[in-house]
């Protein structure tokens, strides 16, 4: 049993932000699934972004953010993110050789999807999330408050008595069997749930555990039928193997069909650079038709030195970078809901709190803008330290009591395999969704009944599977509610934006308190 006074699950970008701006008198403590670097963080490639450029604004990256998320957002979240994040950035590039930057010193600015202004903060070419977590992670090395342990298995958050407080998790660890983490303050940072569908850009290890946890805590947990499938991922012999950024459109790559026919032609005013939903959909459309699609390379000078990761995961691939055109598919990429919090994180269970893609603050409301997202992480990671070291002295109470160990045997579940899991959500439940998919969805998921499955007899395995049945219904029933198509979530069936009846009107599920409502935000319009 450990007790510390702050417990962070999991290693992405805002777990590691959070833990480097704790102040040196709290123990800290971060428990991963896997290794450190086993993260979607640290394989981000495309950049951060901020309104760093001479003519840009936040006010213009607020509208694009607005717009991307198709107004669903929490308008108060989006201004203060965004108006924060040029300060963020310069505070970063200052503290070492992070971003790429131009011979005169400044930095580098791209493009990306869905931005009105070259705004895209890069490192490494494109391995910008491999450079901030090595930087995060040589700053953890230099403090001595931070335990970190690699290889455990966050499965079942610990209540108090009272059943009002989260006061730390049980977890599977590589050597101790079962053993309970306790924490006045619990942040669940692991991420979003890529792993659900068949075609993912995302690390093996994202596949929704905290959103589940939370939720079967009584968590609030909302916007789940919002899900970015990315446009571009590495498509060979029907599997993707890894995502080919957006800042390749950026830096002039089209879409094309075998024979050299832009798709995005008359399509969106962006043309590739388009929204993502829209770009996604259209790929979609001519895959279900037999045809293949490419991103057609040949006009961007020195692609090699510009984009070295991409061109390994080409190359290790078999795809040619001189041949000038890459096999793409669009697959599950990000998830804009999950676990309802503030901005500092805090979810609606006391001593709980979500950072980083697991939470949802409203940013993105239905659609990520490209690049956001490492952006949110290092605010929350930011913004909630601030909270915790001026809190973390006011004592609180706490109940440690359990140690759990192995138990000897395990039960054997009948639960479907991972793949059929992923298979069905993605051919019911993806890129385009309608009423008689998601119904025949949510009826095969129910005969598994996964909220009430008792976890500590289950192999980490089956504990896999009860976590992804459960993140599959609660993204079925919210997209079948959903009466509308809005930004990541695309309804054949009503295919346009419904104002009258759904902006801003969040799905909330809470499982503990038999809660699945409608709920409208209530904002005041930005002035811009
Ligand atoms: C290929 C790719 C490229 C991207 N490019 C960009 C980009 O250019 N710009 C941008 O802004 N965003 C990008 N994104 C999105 C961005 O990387 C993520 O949204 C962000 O990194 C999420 O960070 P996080 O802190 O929430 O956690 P993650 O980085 O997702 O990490 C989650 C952590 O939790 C751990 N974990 C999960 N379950 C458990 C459990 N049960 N117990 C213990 N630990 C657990 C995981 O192992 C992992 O360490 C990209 C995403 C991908 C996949």
């Amino acid at each position: 049993m450990t007790n510390d006074d702050v417990l962070i699950i999991g290693s992405g970008v805002a777990a590691l932000q959070l833990a480097v701006k704790l102040t040196n008198d709290l123990n800290v403590r971060i428990i991963t699934k896997e290794k450190i670097r086993t993260a979607n963080s640290y394989l981000a490639q495309g950049g951060i972004a901020a309104a760093l450029g001479v003519n840009d604004h936040p006010s213009k990256h607020i509208v694009d953010t607005l717009e991307a998320g198709r107004f669903h957002n929490n308008q108060e979240v989006v201004q203060e993110v965004i108006t924060a994040a040029p300060d963020l950035i310069m505070h970063i590039a200052q503290q070492g050789d992070i971003f790429d930057k131009k011979r005169n010193g400044e930095l580098f600015l791209g493009m990306e999807g869905a931005h009105s202004e070259k705004r895209i903060v890069h490192g490494g070419g494109d391995a910008t999330g491999k450079n901030v977590m090595e930087h995060l992670i040589s700053e953890l090395g230099q403090k001595r408050n931070i335990t970190i342990e690699e290889n455990v298995f966050a499965y079942e958050l610990l209540l108090n008595a009272k059943q009002n407080r989260c006061i730390g998790v049980k977890a599977r660890t590589s050597t101790e069997g079962i053993q309970s983490f306790y924490g006045k303050h619990v942040i669940i940072a692991t991420g979003g749930c890529g792993q659900l569908y068949t075609y993912t850009s995302n690390a093996k290890t994202v596949s929704g555990d905290g959103i589940a946890m939370a939720y079967l805590a009584g968590a609030d947990i909302v916007d789940m039928e919002f899900n970015q499938f990315h446009p571009t991922l590495l498509y060979i012999n029907g599997e993707t193997k890894g995502l080919i950024s957006e800042a390749v459109r950026g830096e002039g790559a089209t879409l094309v069909t075998d024979d050299g026919t832009q798709i995005m032609e008359g399509v969106h005013p962006l043309k590739d650079l388009g929204p993502r939903h829209v770009v996604s959909q259209r790929i979609y459309e001519f895959l279900k038709n037999g045809k293949q699609i490419y991103l057609d390379i040949s006009n961007i000078d020195d692609f090699e030195k510009r984009f070295p990761s991409i061109t390994s995961i080409c190359e290790g691939n078999g795809i040619q970078i001189a041949g000038g055109k890459i096999p793409v598919a669009p697959g599950s990429h990000f998830l804009m809901g999950g676990i309802k919090t503030d901005l500092m994180g805090r979810s609606s269970i006391d001593g709980l709190y979500a950072i980083g893609e697991a939470s949802c603050t409203g940013l993105h409301g239905a659609n990520r803008l490209a690049s956001n997202s490492l952006l949110e992480g290092l605010f929350q990671g930011e913004r909630l330290s601030k909270w915790i070291n001026e809190t973390c002295k006011i004592p609180q109470e706490l109940e440690q009591n359990k140690y759990f160990i192995h138990p000897n045997q395990e039960r054997v579940l009948n639960l479907p395999n991972v793949q059929q899991i992923k298979d069905l959500m993605m051919e019911r439940v993806g890129i385009v969704r309608n009423e008689e998919n998601l119904k025949k969805q949510l009826a095969w998921l129910n005969q598994y009944k996964a909220e009430s499955i008792q976890l500590d007899t289950c192999s980490p395995e089956d504990i896999t599977k009860v976590f992804m049945l459960i993140i599959a219904n609660l993204i079925t029933d919210a997209a079948l509610k959903r009466t509308e198509s809005r930004g990541g979530h695309f309804r054949s069936d009503f295919p346009k934006e419904d104002d009258h009846q759904w902006l801003r009107k969040t799905i909330i599920h809470n499982y503990k308190q038999g809660m699945e409502k409608c709920n409208e935000h209530i904002e005041t319009a930005l002035a811009t």
